[in-house]
């Protein structure tokens, strides 16, 4: 019921984010999430000690508990069955792959789709709440 209502108020013709269903908003939120907030890493199936380092040393805990904290259980990381047919929809038929592969979620602080084994400076526990950021609106201007 409230993500409905979510999606009826950010774009009442056709419920899904406009980052869902634009490329080029994606991507430039993406890099958004990339530049400011540390989102990454770039391969995720790989060690990358140094990231999970720089990210345990900011968020002032051990590498360990850095790597649990991840999009996939980050409070703003929507994968419910109606985002993820916005984020199908939005897909070529050929790229629709991609959504299994990468597990694919949509970030509803960045308003990007993200991967749920990824993360950002912004995680976000369960439990807290989140301001949305400026700058980072869904419109295409
Ligand atoms: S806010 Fe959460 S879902 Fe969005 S990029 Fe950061 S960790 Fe991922």
């Amino acid at each position: 019921m409230a993500t409905e209502i979510i999606f009826a108020l950010r774009n009442p013709d056709q419920r899904c984010p406009m980052a869902t269903k634009n490329v080029e908003l994606n991507t430039r939120n993406r890099q958004v999430a990339i530049d400011r907030y540390g989102y990454g890493p770039m391969n995720p199936n790989r060690p990358n000690p140094d990231f999970w380092a720089e990210k345990a040393k900011m968020w002032n805990t051990t590498p360990d508990e850095a790597l649990s904290a991840r999009c996939g259980n980050c409070a703003v990381f929507d994968q419910s069955p109606e985002m993820m047919q916005c984020i199908m929809n939005g897909l070529e038929a050929e790229d629709t792959r991609a959504v299994d592969k990468t597990e694919l979620g949509y970030c509803e602080m960045h308003h990007f789709k993200c991967a749920a084994s990824r993360t950002c400076n912004t995680w976000v526990a369960e439990e807290e709440e989140y301001e949305e950021e400026e700058g980072e609106e869904e419109d295409e201007s």
